[in-house]
């Protein structure tokens, strides 16, 4: 360990913490914030995400805790209940092997627990600001022995209309208790609030140059509005996206993209603010989880939540403003690890994006997006490596026996080979990949395909079985024809449609998440105004017809599947 955190004036026991914890040495705002923290003062601290806030406030505070002594001493303040679970957490590792007892409290979790824990004593209560408040109101959680005060993410608190509720409870908190406030942005309401609650406030601002790390690839691509999404997918074929944290500027676009993307295969959720916290919690467990890798986010959803490092951070939409960029960025390229942060940048946002620049103190390389021809030719080399690499294994002498059989058609053994190579590789065009959309009329790019065409009455989706995604050309010309049904299918309806917004991108993810099969045996999906007919592998159909009798939701109403007749 560095000599800098044993300068600091940390207890032994913290220093060990420390040292298992492998910080080598302190963060900026660590190194700011301890000293002063230990010393007594108010700490008003501006950092962004990944800064290291949580040990520069818990260090001081598990170091004036006295776990001899079973009253709350200590209160930290957090916007979701993730968060405030995480912070605990977080304050548990720090506090090592001393008896001090940490407490997360938040809605939704049963007051009986967190009162029962609270009569047994505990040194420190972590919580979001509702549940605490209630907590107190019903004289259950004791100000009178607090000494200590974080508010952690305090911008966030004020974004989610909370901070009624922190001022209540600092304004019940007693007055000679320390503070310390933690946020990332500065608006005038937090430093309204801070000058209220604090005083002899010692400033802490970590400049975001210290923030966007070298570890971190930032490009930027120049492109109309109406190629994003084209430009997108490449990125996503071309890049070693192991994880994303895609930023929308507005909900509205957050699930249209998401809901794209998924009807593309793509393993993806969106979060906006519409979301309940449980909605919330499902999601980020499955991106946790790795079941889903791609998040696509606005700003305010992404704010309060613990997402430890992701691979890629693309902004769809350019960042309103700097601080947001430095903010979103953020999410990568953290604890040394190599992240890659994009930028879509239409052409009338060039200027913001020049601030954007000049505020970090960085310019950011411009890259091109990769051509058809480029990810063609990226699919063929990917192919090749596949196929040598099996090769190299063996283990193919299942497939040589065909090989036997077919050597006795009259077809060359290159032929049969490449025909063999056209099958295997059928999968890779359901990603279908379009030439950029050129400047067109405003006429003419109404009847323009490349526009995703949500939930347009009578629009049928092809969702596997074949070469062609359904966005491809060939699967209009199978529109007409394909009112059969294939063999293997049942075709169910559903009570909703069109006129209830649904997309198709919603129906294989509700019913296939829902029921618990797989997304492919969800055939071809045909959206009328008020209902829409899903095909479902026959094998399912019985499970999905029992599982569907308005247990769920799609677009908040209740899903009803009905064998058609
Ligand atoms: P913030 O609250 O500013 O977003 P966190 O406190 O959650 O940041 O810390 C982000 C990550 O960095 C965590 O995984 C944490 O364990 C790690 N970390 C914090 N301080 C150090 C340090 N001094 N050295 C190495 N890693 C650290
Ligand atoms: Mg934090």
């Amino acid at each position: 360990m560095s000599l800098s955190f044993e300068k600091m004036g940390l207890q032994l026991e913290l220093l060990d913490a420390i040292n298992n914890l492998k910080f080598n040495e302190p963060t900026p705002i660590q190194l700011e914030a301890i000293p002063s923290l230990l010393a007594g003062k108010n700490v008003l601290g501006q950092a962004q995400t990944g800064t290291g806030k949580t040990a520069a406030f818990a260090l001081p505070m598990l170091q004036q805790i006295d776990p001899e002594d079973r009253h709350i001493q200590a209160l930290v303040l957090a916007p979701t209940r993730e968060l405030a679970v995480q912070v605990a957490k977080a304050t548990q590792q720090m506090a090592g092997n001393s008896h001090v007892r940490i407490l997360p409290v938040y809605g939704g979790q049963s007051y009986t627990i967190q009162k029962k824990e609270l009569k047994r004593g505990v040194e420190i209560v972590v919580g979001t600001p509702g549940r605490m408040l209630d907590l107190i109101n019903q004289g259950v959680l004791d100000l009178s022995h607090v000494r200590y005060v974080v508010l952690d993410e305090a911008d966030v608190m004020l974004e989610m209309g909370f901070i009624d509720d922190v001022d209540t409870i600092l304004a019940e908190a007693p007055v000679d208790r320390q503070m310390a406030l933690f946020s990332a942005t500065m608006p005038r309401a937090i430093r309204k609030l801070a000058d209220k609650h604090m005083r002899d406030i010692h400033e802490i601002k970590i400049s975001p140059r210290q923030v966007t790390v070298a570890e971190t690839e930032q490009r930027h691509y120049i492109l109309r509005e109406e190629n994003k999404k084209d430009a997108l997918i490449r990125l996503l074929e071309i890049e070693a996206v192991t994880s994303a944290l895609i930023f929308s500027r507005t909900k509205i676009r957050t699930q249209e993209l998401a809901d794209t993307l998924n009807a593309m295969g793509y393993k993806v959720d969106a979060l906006h603010g519409d979301l309940n916290q449980s909605r919330r919690e499902y999601v980020m467990n499955r991106f946790r989880k790795g079941i889903n890798n791609i998040l696509i986010a606005t700003d305010v959803a992404a704010r309060g939540l613990d997402i430890e490092n992701v691979s890629h951070v693309i902004n769809f939409d350019a960042p309103a403003d700097a601080e947001d960029y430095v903010h979103r960025i953020g999410r990568t390229g953290r604890a040394g690890r190599k992240g890659i942060a994009i930028t879509f940048v239409t052409p009338n946002e060039r200027g913001r994006f020049l601030r954007i620049e000049s505020y970090i103190h960085q310019s950011i390389n411009v890259a091109n997006i990769p051509t058809k021809q480029q990810i063609l030719d990226y699919r063929e080399k990917q192919f090749i490596t596949r196929l040598t690499d099996l090769l190299g294994k063996g283990n193919i002498d299942a497939e040589r026996s065909i090989i036997t059989k077919l050597e006795e058609t009259s077809f060359s053994m290159i032929d049969i080979t490449a025909a063999a190579i056209k099958l295997a590789r059928e999968t890779e065009n359901h990603v279908v990949i379009e030439e950029f959309a050129e400047h067109q009329s405003p006429r003419k790019r109404n009847s323009n395909k490349k526009s995703f065409s949500g939930g347009k009455p009578g629009s049928k989706y092809n969702r596997n079985n074949g070469s062609e995604s359904k966005r491809s050309k060939k699967s209009s010309q199978r529109r007409k024809g394909s009112d059969e049904l294939e063999t293997g299918m049942v075709r169910l309806r559903m009570n909703l449609g069109n006129s209830h917004g649904i997309r198709p991108g919603d129906v294989v993810g509700a019913i296939a998440g829902e029921v618990g099969i797989p997304g492919r045996a969800i055939g071809e999906i045909n959206i009328q105004n008020d209902h829409t007919y899903i095909d479902v592998a026959e094998q399912h159909a019985s499970n999905v017809l029992k599982a569907s009798t308005g247990k769920y939701s799609l677009r908040g109403k209740p899903v009803m599947l009905t064998k058609d007749k």
